[in-house]
């Protein structure tokens, strides 16, 4: 089996770009993110206090996360119920950010995401993809873009959503995960020594898919 790993911080495109790799490699998509909005959605709904160990232990204790495709888009199901359409909220967002620093959170899915890799070709993407996750994948991608574009394209998203968006607060929101997610003793976000740096900040969707199948196809006989 094959692995691409694509990590990097907030609103850098993985998600976008990752599914359009796996569809050109014929490989399966795995959005990790998601995985740890599952559990942070179980924490807030059940109001578990995330700086209490044995309350998150006990919580975690009692959660089982699962992935399954229909049409070709990934679901994830948290004790059996698919909570996708829960996942991708402020609210959640911003509890996976704090809760997925915490070790029994980590360790709650580490052993998901290796297996999913062992059974299929995969790109994953994540922040501890190629660092830590899959340490062997063939490609690793470190793909980044400046705060102000990331900032930028989410801006413009709500907006072609219909929905209210304040840039400012986008970006400062941004660099706050960012830094979360780089200084946690945990599993923090970095490039991984062999990955390949890609700045999407001047380069369009298919220019970044191109350089990574291009990757791919070099690394992956
Ligand atoms: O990528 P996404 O924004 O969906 O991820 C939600 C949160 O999960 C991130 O803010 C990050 O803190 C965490 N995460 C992580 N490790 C991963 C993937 C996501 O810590 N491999």
């Amino acid at each position: 089996m094959a692995s691409i790993a694509i990590d990097g911080p907030a609103g850098a495109g993985k998600s976008t770009i990752a599914k359009l790799v796996a569809k050109r490699m014929g490989y399966i998509y795995v959005d990790t993110g998601a995985m740890y909005r599952a559990i942070a959605h179980f924490l807030v709904t059940n109001n578990i206090d995330i700086e209490n160990e044995e309350e998150l232990v006990k919580a975690c204790e009692s959660i089982s996360v699962s992935i399954q495709y229909e049409n070709d888009a990934q679901q994830v199901y948290l004790n059996g119920e698919n909570v996708t359409p829960f996942l991708r909220t402020e609210e959640t967002g911003n509890m996976a950010s704090k809760s997925s620093a915490k070790a029994p959170v980590r360790a709650a899915l580490l052993d998901l995401q290796r297996d999913m890799a062992k059974e299929y070709d995969v790109v994953m993407d994540g922040r501890d993809i190629g660092t830590n996750v899959l340490p062997n994948a063939e490609v690793k991608i470190y793909l980044t873009a400046s705060s102000k574009e990331r900032a930028n394209r989410r801006y413009k998203e709500l907006i072609a959503k219909g929905e209210s968006a304040d840039f400012d607060k986008i970006e400062a929101d941004i660099i706050e995960r960012d830094e979360r997610d780089m200084n946690r003793d945990i599993a923090p976000l970095k490039q991984a020594e062999n990955a390949v740096l890609v700045d999407s900040s001047d380069m369009n969707i298919e220019e970044v898919v191109v350089a990574i199948m291009s990757l791919a196809e070099e690394q992956i006989k």
